[in-house]
């Protein structure tokens, strides 16, 4: 397993990465989420000993990184940079660091079949698109069958069907009984590939629970209902202590409740004999659950990570509801954004 304890990195009087602290355990993929800048890749890089923390300790399998034989047969890693001799061949490229570990050809072929280069393998890495370079990097970080996967935003530059792959690779590694840490600005994708989040604005801790229960905390249900007598069911749910709005539309006969579930509307309806066209329940956007949770973190925009229009100031956003194992107020600290 990963295990970060009150890690902390500074670079000159920024703080990169703030006290953090959390484990990370096998048999699942665990997505470590946070807007641009939040301090992901700087964490990734202490746990793979390629920075010293100012303070805290970050330890695989009880170890630091630097004290591990064989690194590359305990901890496969995928950085942002692309550090690739472009001139060499996919095929020597992973040939080369499999020498260093004392890894044989025969898994440098399996690691190619593995990502799909198998084609590609003999042509020079400096012709690799952007997509074809990341699964490279795959490929490398799986050379040695490493139980600990560590991986700063994968999905980066692959088409649809280059998405899917990488999640269904990650899904089936972490099942194997690996342990699987992903990055990711983005929550969607977060979403539909990690079971637990450990989510981090400006070097701080926001949120570590399972995936489940940051969807269910931090998006609001609501219930959308039609019906031909709106204006009493919306006396009938308030005085049950539904939260009532005009559906929109201009429509008279639509109605959004929030604060109550769409079963009980629909009791409360028949109770009282209200004709019912439609009902409806639904979740708040996710992606701006995220964003509403983190936007303290932004303090200017980039195309992805970022709020829309200008950023608040910090301090006028609440966290929407609690997320367990959320840290209060950690979103404070300095600017985001490599
Ligand atoms: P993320 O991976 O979440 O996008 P980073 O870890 O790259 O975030 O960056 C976190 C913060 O630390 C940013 O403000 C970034 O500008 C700063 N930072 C990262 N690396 C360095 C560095 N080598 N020197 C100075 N500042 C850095």
């Amino acid at each position: 397993m990963i295990e970060a304890e009150n890690l902390t990195k500074r670079y000159g009087d920024k703080t990169a990465v703030d006290d953090l602290s959390f484990t990370v355990v096998p048999g699942r993929v665990t997505g470590f989420l946070g807007p641009n800048g939040a301090g992901k890749s700087t964490t990734m890089r202490l746990l793979l000993g390629l920075d010293r923390p100012d303070r805290g300790d970050a330890r695989i399998h009880g170890r630091h990184y630097r004290d591990l034989d064989a690194p590359l047969r305990v901890v496969g890693a995928l950085l942002e940079a692309r550090s690739v001799h472009t001139g060499r061949s996919a095929y020597n490229h992973l040939l080369c660091l499999a020498q260093t570990q004392g890894i044989g050809k025969r898994r440098v072929d399996e690691v190619i079949d593995l990502v799909g280069l198998t084609a590609p393998a003999r042509k020079r890495v400096g012709a690799f698109s952007l997509g074809m370079g990341q699964r490279l990097g795959i490929a490398a970080a799986l050379l040695g069958d490493p139980s600990v996967l560590i991986l700063d935003e994968p999905v980066n530059g692959l088409d649809p069907e280059g998405i899917v792959w990488i999640r269904t690779l990650m899904q089936r590694l972490a099942a194997e009984g690996r342990t699987v840490l992903v990055s990711s600005h983005l929550m969607n994708e977060m979403a539909v590939t990690a079971e637990h989040l450990i989510v981090i604005g400006r070097g701080r801790l926001i949120a570590d629970c399972s995936t489940e229960e940051f969807i269910e905390r931090s998006t609001e249900k609501t219930v959308t209902v039609r019906s031909p007598d709106a204006a009493r069911l919306t006396d009938v749910v308030a005085a049950a202590g539904g939260k009532v709005a005009p559906g929109g539309e201009g429509a008279d006969d639509l109605i959004t409740v929030t604060n109550m579930e769409a079963p009980r509307v629909g009791e409360l309806a028949a109770a009282e004999g209200i004709v019912l066209h439609e009902l409806t329940p639904s979740r708040g956007s996710l992606e701006s659950a995220f964003m509403e949770l983190t936007r303290e973190s932004v303090e200017y925009g980039t195309a992805a990570g970022a709020v829309p229009g200008p950023v608040p100031a910090a301090g006028d956003a609440p966290v929407p509801g609690p997320v367990p194992g959320a840290v209060p107020g950690a979103a404070t600290g300095q600017e985001g954004e490599t």
